[in-house]
């Protein structure tokens, strides 16, 4: 868990190690001037302020009295860097990062799939299924044999998610997600991304 209360007291007030939604680094939250955190029941609800002086990002949190933060809103997202991919690849890639962040683990499996079908279409990988469209995409792109298989695994959680009666998987939850949207950055980096790096480096070298 990326949060955890460094200090508490009875008036609420308490200073929190967060990672920020906004800029993504670490730091310790401190509440805002003037603005008590609210005590309902069990819980605190509190505004906090991004120490880092570039964001002072603003976020809401909600933690227990014997100091366990809930949720902190809005929720961190996984970063992800769409340079160089196609829009609507990026865009539905970037939901199921969202759905991962709302803890809505099986739409982002859901998405994740999509995202995959939007790559078969991109590249204009034919088939009547996405098993079929995924085997001729290993004639449209050059990849390492491992994110094809990948491909295949991140198909099969997304059949899961989409079909009550499939069942690869034992559940869809954090861990798999989070193994599949690291994959997925992978293979897209791998399509989209990897021409430009090499690019950049080679306008270093010594004409
Ligand atoms: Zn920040």
């Amino acid at each position: 868990m990326y949060i955890k209360v460094l200090n508490f007291n009875l008036g609420g007030g308490a200073r929190l190690s967060l990672s920020c939604p906004h800029c993504g680094h670490q730091g310790t939250f401190e509440p805002l001037q003037n603005i008590t955190d609210v005590n309902v029941g069990h819980l605190w609800l509190g505004q906090r302020k991004c120490p880092n002086p570039q964001c002072y990002g603003h976020l809401f949190c909600i933690y227990e009295g014997n100091g366990n933060v809930l949720r902190s809103y809005p929720a961190l997202r996984i970063d992800f860097d769409p340079k160089n991919i196609p829009e609507r690849i990026a865009k539905t890639l970037a939901e199921a990062l969202v759905c991962h962040a709302e803890q809505c683990f099986v739409a982002s499996a859901i998405m994740i799939r999509r995202t995959l079908e939007e790559l078969c279409e991109d590249k204009k990988a034919q088939g009547d299924t996405l098993k079929e469209r995924l085997q001729s995409l290993r004639s449209a792109v050059v990849l390492p044999n491992e994110l094809f298989v990948a491909m295949d695994e991140l198909r099969l959680l997304g059949n899961d998610a989409a079909h009550i009666e499939a069942k690869t998987y034992n559940s869809i939850g954090r861990e798999e997600i989070e193994a599949g949207i690291s994959l997925t950055k992978e293979i897209l980096k791998a399509v989209y991304q990897l021409d430009d790096l090499v690019k950049k480096l080679q306008a270093l070298k010594n004409q």
